[in-house]
């Protein structure tokens, strides 16, 4: 059970998240847990004040505080962790410099803070609970602050958590290095923790537990009525969150998707609701689509050579001007004379569009959007094209570009970032509203 830091974010919410552990302790969990809301960004904020000499700390301190008095417990390591983040940041300002080491050791307390406070909290009522620091149970990593890579887990966790017969709380998103340097895995990073530790013990299940009702057809901000997913499959999670969904990042499900364990989304405040499980596969000959995800700020580049398009090597020539200015291509379409292609990360453009200008004309087209319909249906269904593009019309929508994937489980539009909600909502409609939905 991963509990994120929205779902910790008070002492209310820490009590509530209590009850649901102590509820299904017939279940043997294993707790994961981020640190509570807000607490990874304040404690970057510190070791960035840190090197000038004035951390506010005493704010992080106070929020801690607060949260145990409000609780009516006493978290006696936390006193400890303080003056260790204290001395950290005299250290850090003494040298004047925050190399990516420090700055990991620094963000690591707010897991190590949290991890305790819902361990303390659960022994409070009744529940045999200990808080353990991942890299104490032997989740080790690479040297990569910042963005480490957990290493192969070889039954170092379930060693030794073995004598232990109460409700483990363990720290998302922190590791150690083979030197003992504190590492993090990357912000957002504690999903991937808890499938690490999913993997490492043979759960039987995956829980995430966050905010929202699960996976959802589309954005509710957009579309008020979008419904909750029950079921989709690892290949439609890691697409929908390519394609701007917000849930879960792909690269988090790999240690799940490794050993086929269910990874199911859960909404921490309605309990009862049964949210979305993620599964390898499943047989359902009748669905086309499973929701539709959209993302803004998407760049369009299309580049034009008529002399060019059909010779051996030119689509190699786009990509490698790409690729030495550490773009990736999200969608790619081609024609007769151009070919276009949509880009996320755009800090480099200015380089690349130097490059291919050597050899063909370049538009470059900022702002757009990109909607994709999202569900394995997709590639078995004949006419799904048109289902995209008649309601689209009647909205009044005009399509920039449309990527069908040949293999995969999605259709990808670019559309004008003014249309973007219109769009949403007529595909939204046309696919999970009325009698032809499906
Ligand atoms: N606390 C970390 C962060 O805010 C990790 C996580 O929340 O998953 O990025
Ligand atoms: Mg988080």
């Amino acid at each position: 059970m991963k509990f994120g830091g929205t779902s910790l974010r008070d002492a209310a919410a820490v009590r509530h998240v209590a009850t649901l552990i102590a509820d299904r302790l017939g279940q043997r969990p294993i707790v994961v847990v981020s640190a509570h809301a807000g607490v990874t960004d304040a404690l970057v904020r510190i070791a960035t004040e840190a090197v000038d000499g004035s951390p506010d700390i005493d704010g992080l301190e106070e929020l801690h505080a607060g949260i145990t008095a409000d609780l009516g417990i006493e978290v006696e390591d936390h006193s400890d962790l303080f003056g260790e983040l204290r001395d950290l940041c005299q250290g850090i300002t003494l040298v004047s410099e925050l190399s990516r080491r420090s700055k990991d050791y620094v963000v690591s307390f707010g897991e190590r803070l949290s991890a305790r406070t819902l361990a303390a909290t659960l022994r409070a009522t009744g529940t045999d609970a200990r808080a353990f620091d991942a890299f104490d149970i032997g989740v080790h990593s690479d040297r990569a602050f910042g963005r480490a890579r957990l290493l192969p887990d070889e039954g170092r966790i379930a060693a030794a958590l073995s004598d232990f017969t109460g409700v483990p709380v363990v720290t998302g998103f922190i590791a150690k290095d083979d030197r003992g340097n504190i590492t993090t895995i990357g912000r957002n990073g504690s999903d991937l923790s808890a499938a690490f530790f999913g993997n490492a013990l043979d759960a039987s299940e995956i829980q995430i537990w966050t905010d929202v009702d699960g996976v959802l057809t589309a954005d509710p901000k957009i579309v008020p009525g979008a419904q909750p997913i029950s079921r989709m499959t690892y290949d439609e999670a890691a697409e929908l969150a390519n394609a701007g969904g917000k849930v879960l990042h792909p690269a988090s499900l790999r240690p799940a998707v490794d050993k086929s364990i269910p990874v199911r989304v859960l909404n921490t405040h309605r309990s009862e609701s049964p949210g979305t499980v993620i599964v390898p596969e499943f047989d359902e000959p009748a669905a086309v689509a499973r929701c539709i995800a959209h993302k803004r700020h998407v760049t369009l580049v299309s580049v034009e050579s008529s002399s060019m398009l059909a010779q051996a090597g030119f689509l190699a020539r786009i990509f490698a001007a790409f690729e030495h200015s550490n773009i990736s291509v999200d969608l790619v379409s081609t024609s007769e004379v151009s070919v276009s292609m949509t880009l996320d990360n755009t800090e480099r453009l200015d380089e690349a569009v130097r490059e291919l200008e050597q050899f063909s004309h370049v538009t470059v087209e900022r702002e757009l959007g990109m909607l994709c319909v999202v569900g394995h249906g997709i590639r078995h269904r004949m006419g799904v094209p048109a289902r995209v593009f008649a309601p689209l019309r009647d909205a009044g929508v005009s399509v920039r570009m449309i990527s069908l994937g040949a293999l995969k489980v999605n259709v990808s539009l670019v559309v004008g970032s003014d249309d973007v909600d219109k769009a949403v909502r007529a595909l939204h409609a046309e696919f999970f509203e009325g009698s032809a939905s499906g």
